[in-house]
């Protein structure tokens, strides 16, 4: 491809498509191109996912809030693809029904009533179930709140592992061919007319790799690459802007979220999490500075524990919060509009100008859009490789772990606990859930609980820990805990060093 005579030095490695960021947007696009037989180098600078994609509300969703906006063809294609995503990952995705309670003093049910009409209609609906009006009075989802609340709506969408989605994308990529660098990061990328010459710094150490289209999708770092990497003026096309979440021990018994309206025209969900505890999120607050350092303040909890406070019997305060995250969100848009009110749709910019290798960059989207994103950034950038694939392949394709019907769970759970009886209920519901059919690839032939090795606090077990390591590039205690599951809510500091060690001293 010519691409030593860039600078005179032969290239390391030689791709087709190299893509800067292991978030959900680039994992997705590393996926589908790596499907289509194409060349893929991923690169991330820190762990897949431990930017914005580990930080999210976790919900896949249509976003009923945004048909205030008018978003209609981003509405649309996020509801269709719930559907589409609870299929590919049934382990992972759950169908999660929400309950709003009535406030006319906020909005008019009869509003509320006409936009879940259209949201029951707008996006192909096969397995959710649609909406319907509840009386808080009878039913069990009115117990938790305060009395006035006598009237609610309640409706269908999903939850995911946020973080576990972009892992199990990379995996996918991977076995399909794609290599996936992680504490990995492009230091520089140098444009040609046929291709990029990019430098990589692995802790310390540097290499080049040479790739024909360079995909940026840093998130809420694109611009950030384009100014100091690419060297182009950024286009300003992006806005950050911060949420955060809260994790309390369980508010409520049974198993559906809440969305409330709160005084300031916003929503707040809370959403049942990791059995134990209560997901509250989540905030909007405008950004400037390194997405990386992006924490919750006083100001947001308290935000988020007024809006609890105003619905719930039981009363949450920062000292009843378990954990506490903030993510930075790379908002597509101009800078006059309120942070709530800006697209959460996507836009791709693809540049290639006369002797210029292609740059295509990912501006916004949401974890819900990010296949389609995906096969909107292959349909772009396919042209360029004659010999890709240039037919979607995505949708219908399970991803690890999930090649099971979307209801057949239950069933699942029940073979592997016929098959490994030593495990708790838990446990094994918790690894089917985060592996699915792989679980096997953990528990191989162990016939008791010792047979997994060292165990560590929860029912974390060494088997799992190497099977993390060496499939899924794990590497220290954070990347178990946090992002391949969330186990983290149990463990203490000394846990934590103590897995911390015992990985160091592990071949992954
Ligand atoms: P990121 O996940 O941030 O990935 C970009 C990656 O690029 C980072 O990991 C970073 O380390 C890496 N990187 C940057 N520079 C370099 C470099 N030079 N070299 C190598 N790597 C580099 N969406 C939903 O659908 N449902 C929700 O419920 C939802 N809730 C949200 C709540 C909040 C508070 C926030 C902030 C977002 C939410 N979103 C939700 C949106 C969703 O989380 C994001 O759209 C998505 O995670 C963005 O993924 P990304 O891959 O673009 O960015």
């Amino acid at each position: 491809m010519g691409f030593a005579t860039l600078r005179g030095e032969p290239a390391v490695n030689e791709f087709d498509l190299a893509i800067i960021g292991g978030g959900i947007n680039g994992v997705g696009i590393a996926r589908d191109a790596a499907g289509r037989g194409l060349k893929v180098l991923l690169v991330e600078q820190n762990d897949l996912a431990s930017g914005t994609s580990s930080a999210s509300s976790k919900l896949i969703h249509g976003g009923l809030r945004y048909l205030e906006h008018g978003a209609l063809r981003l509405v649309r294609a996020a509801l269709a693809e719930r559907e589409v995503l609870l299929r590919m990952a049934p382990h992972l995705i759950r169908p999660l029904r929400f309950v709003l309670p009535l406030d006319e003093a906020r909005r008019s049910p009869l509003l509320i009533r006409l936009g879940l009409f259209i949201y029951d209609r707008l996006g192909r609906r096969e397995i959710l179930p649609p909406s319907r009006a509840l009386d808080l009075i009878t039913d069990e989802a009115g117990q938790p709140l305060k009395r006035q609340f006598h009237r609610a709506f309640e409706y269908s969408d999903c939850f995911a592992d946020d973080s576990r989605l972009v892992v199990l994308n990379a995996v996918d990529a991977a076995e399909r061919g794609a290599t996936i660098r992680t504490r990995t990061r492009c230091v520089r990328a140098e444009r040609g007319a046929r291709g990029w010459r990019l430098v990589l710094s692995t802790q310390g150490l540097r290499e080049t790799a040479t790739a024909r289209v360079l995909v940026n999708a840093a998130g809420p770092w694109a611009e950030m690459v384009t100014d100091t990497l690419l060297k182009q003026p950024p286009k300003q096309l992006l806005r950050l802007d911060k949420g955060s979440h809260l994790v309390v021990h369980r508010l409520y018994d049974h198993d559906r979220a809440y969305i409330l309206q709160t005084a300031d025209g916003r929503v707040v969900f809370t959403i049942p999490f990791e059995r134990d505890f209560t997901l509250i999120g989540t905030t909007d607050q405008a950004y400037s500075g390194d997405p990386a350092v992006a924490v919750p303040t006083a100001e947001e909890i308290s935000y988020l524990c007024g809006a609890v406070n105003e619905y719930f019997r039981t009363v949450v305060s920062a000292a009843n919060a378990v954990w506490a995250f903030a993510g930075v969100r790379a908002l597509y848009g101009d800078g006059h509009r309120k942070p709530q009110d800006v697209g959460r749709d996507y836009t791709l910019v693809l540049d290639r100008g006369f002797r210029k290798a292609p740059l295509l960059t990912v501006y916004g989207g949401k974890l819900t859009t990010y296949r389609r994103l995906a096969e909107d950034a292959l349909g772009q950038v396919a042209r360029f490789f004659g010999r890709a694939r240039s037919q979607p392949w995505t949708a219908r394709s399970p991803l690890p772990g999930g090649d099971f019907a979307f209801d057949r769970t239950p069933e699942l759970i029940e073979r592997t606990r016929q098959r490994w009886p030593f495990l708790t209920d838990d446990h094994l519901r918790r690894l089917v859930g985060a592996y699915g059919t792989r679980v096997e690839r953990i528990l191989h032939r162990a016939t008791r609980l010792d047979d997994l090795g060292m165990r560590f606090s929860a029912d974390l077990t060494a088997a799992e820990v190497r099977y993390l390591m060496t499939t899924e590039w794990a590497q220290t205690a954070d990347d178990v805990l946090w992002r391949r599951s969330k186990l983290g809510l149990r463990f203490t500091d000394a846990q934590r060093a103590m897995l911390d060690r015992f990985m160091a001293q592990t071949d992954g």
